[in-house]
């Protein structure tokens, strides 16, 4: 059986629990697999293997990660709307820009007209 291989590492997002209201960690390495890796943002660590996710799993850092994840995401919602707004506020003043680029164009004289001016 032919394994998947990747050089770039698949980010491992943490399971939400609807019973709980909470983000639990769920290993995303099936059974007997180890070539895919995963990279969890706690910390950067990757890991490729059950037994690896499970050590993982169990570090101060990546359990701090987990229960403040909810909160991060919201975090992470704000700064994307902020984002968004900044990109609509940048597309009008761009246009504003173009604007006053075009004024600026129309009465800048032009070389000829100076020079009729001279005789
Ligand atoms: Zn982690």
């Amino acid at each position: 059986m032919a394994s998947l291989t990747t050089d770039a590492p698949f980010i491992y997002h943490p399971e939400y629990d609807i019973n709980t209201g909470k983000y639990v960690d769920m290993c995303p390495i099936p059974s007997r697999q180890s070539s895919i890796n995963y990279v969890c943002y706690c910390n950067g660590h990757t890991f490729n293997t059950k037994t690896k996710y499970t050590y993982h799993t169990k570090l101060k850092t990546h359990q701090r990660y987990i229960s403040n994840y909810h909160e991060m995401i919201n975090d992470l919602g704000t700064a994307k709307s902020y984002i968004s707004n900044l990109q609509l506020k940048n597309i009008a003043l761009e246009k504003e820009v173009a604007k006053l680029k075009r004024q600026v164009q129309m009465l800048t004289p032009s070389p000829v007209i100076m020079m009729d001016e001279l005789d």
